[in-house]
């Protein structure tokens, strides 16, 4: 790799610097390219759908952040706001017409949301989110399904993919059992264990979270039958079905993956939903909403306590809603997934001409490829890649100057920058990286 055989690696440097200071060398653990070995990339700046690292070395971005970059790096239209927002302040801890602006647009764009609270991460939305549907039930089990992350608070930090999967931990040291007694983990896309499941404790559960699309073990879809399911048992039982769309919200489609399903579900809607990502733009923004009557369950109006110091910051907010309005242009989703199709389509039919196992899934701006002959349902399913391959993938990508995600279990990302020359170059390099796989 191009920056193992150079007399100066300021990568290798500033790594080397960062792993004295700081675990791992890294603020969130996935970056340390643990799992794929060799030395992450220190970022220097970014433009539309590139990075430059601190070598000057130039990358095709599929990582985009992690889902917020869906512009691509540095918009002219949100640059502008956040430069003009920095101006008239950074933090004030008290309420701002922008907070206002960005609830109406949000909830106009998301309808089973009547009101919303906008934090920090996506963390602190989900970790809230949970908190609200166990006040507002009375209720203490939550269930969850195995390969699905929804950030890392305690009762949550349980076989959730992402980082975890790829440190081989089923869950977090730290995390005394009592406090993850009242988690059920079931399978995803499993019907069966589902209905047993509230069959079970159906009085006990305060809400089944899941990520639409799992985003945390590369990209698997929940199917519709089950997806109508846990929607039907939810309501059923007295339960809330909470959709984690921090990363899928404004990244497959404007009214997230709730909308594609309510397409197919007859009047589906979730009770609460969890956005990040793509609605702060890049910026520190996330946020958890739903039905007025259970919102109204939050301090300061009911007893569910929440809070933030820099909620609702005015930055953040500034480049949320420019970001929002310019993805809620006309015809912004269908032109970004039309670009994601080409990619994958292109990825396939390399793989393809070598004859190498591979298939890949999108939806909107977000999608997954997958050393597999099939696509997997479920978190077993996906464990079932061969990881050094992978990882041989990964650096042939990143080699040739093509960053995707650095472990196995995440998803990627096109942004509405990537032209139809980005796509090529990355299928050409694939091409290349394919062909030494099916040779190794
Ligand atoms: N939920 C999902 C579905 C996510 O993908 C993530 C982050 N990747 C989170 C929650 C946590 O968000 P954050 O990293 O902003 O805390």
């Amino acid at each position: 790799h191009s920056t193992d055989t150079l007399a100066d690696d300021r990568n290798q440097r500033l790594f080397e610097r960062a792993q004295a200071l700081i675990p791992g060398g890294v603020n969130s653990p996935v970056r340390a390219f643990r799992a794929v070995g060799g030395t992450p990339r220190f970022i220097q700046r970014a433009q539309g759908a590139y990075l430059w690292d601190a070598n000057g070395q130039r990358y095709i971005d599929y990582i985009g952040s992690w889902g917020p970059m869906i512009l691509g790096h540095g918009h002219p239209a949100v640059v502008e706001a956040v430069q003009k927002a920095a101006l008239e302040g950074f933090s004030f801890g008290a309420p701002t017409e922008r907070e206002v602006e960005l609830a109406e647009e949000i909830l106009r764009l998301v309808p089973s949301m009547e009101m919303l609270r906008l934090v920090s991460s996506g963390t602190e939305a989900g970790m809230s989110a949970i908190r609200l549907a166990r006040g507002a039930t009375g209720r203490p089990k939550i269930v969850k399904f195995n390969g699905c992350y929804h950030g890392h608070a305690d009762s949550l930090l349980v076989k959730a993919g992402s980082g975890l999967a790829t440190f081989g931990h089923a869950t977090s040291a730290g995390v005394p059992p009592e406090v993850v007694q009242h988690t059920l983990v079931l399978e995803y896309n499993d019907v069966a264990q589902l209905e047993e499941a509230f069959a079970l404790h159906g009085s006990e559960i305060a809400c089944v979270i899941m990520e639409p699309i799992a985003g945390n073990m590369n990209f698997v879809r929940a199917s519709v039958p089950f997806m109508q399911r846990a929607r039907e048992l939810c309501t059923q039982h007295g339960a809330l079905l909470v959709l984690d769309e921090v990363m899928t919200g404004f990244r497959v489609a404007l009214g997230g993956a709730q909308s594609l399903y309510a397409q197919q579900i007859p009047g589906f809607a979730p009770d609460l939903t969890v956005l990040g990502k793509v609605i702060g733009g890049g910026m520190p923004l996330a946020a958890f909403g739903g039905p007025r009557a259970i919102m109204e369950q939050l301090a300061p109006l009911g007893p569910v306590y929440q809070a933030g110091t820099l909620s609702g910051n005015p930055v953040a907010t500034a480049c949320g809603l420019a970001t929002l309005r310019e993805v809620a242009r006309p015809g912004f989703y269908e032109r970004l997934g039309e670009r994601t199709r080409s990619l994958v389509q292109g990825l396939e039919g390399a793989a393809r001409e070598v004859g190498l196992p591979f298939c890949t899934d999108s939806q909107g701006g977000m999608f997954g490829f997958f050393l597999l002959p099939q696509l997997p349902q479920d978190y077993p399913q996906v464990l079932r890649t061969d990881g050094p391959r992978f990882n041989h993938l990964f650096h042939g990508l990143l080699g040739r100057g093509v960053y995707v995600a650095p472990a196995l279990y995440e998803a990627c990302f096109v942004s509405a920058a990537h032209t139809e020359e980005d796509i090529e170059a990355t299928v050409a390099a694939a091409r290349e990286v394919f062909a030494e796989l099916v040779r190794s």
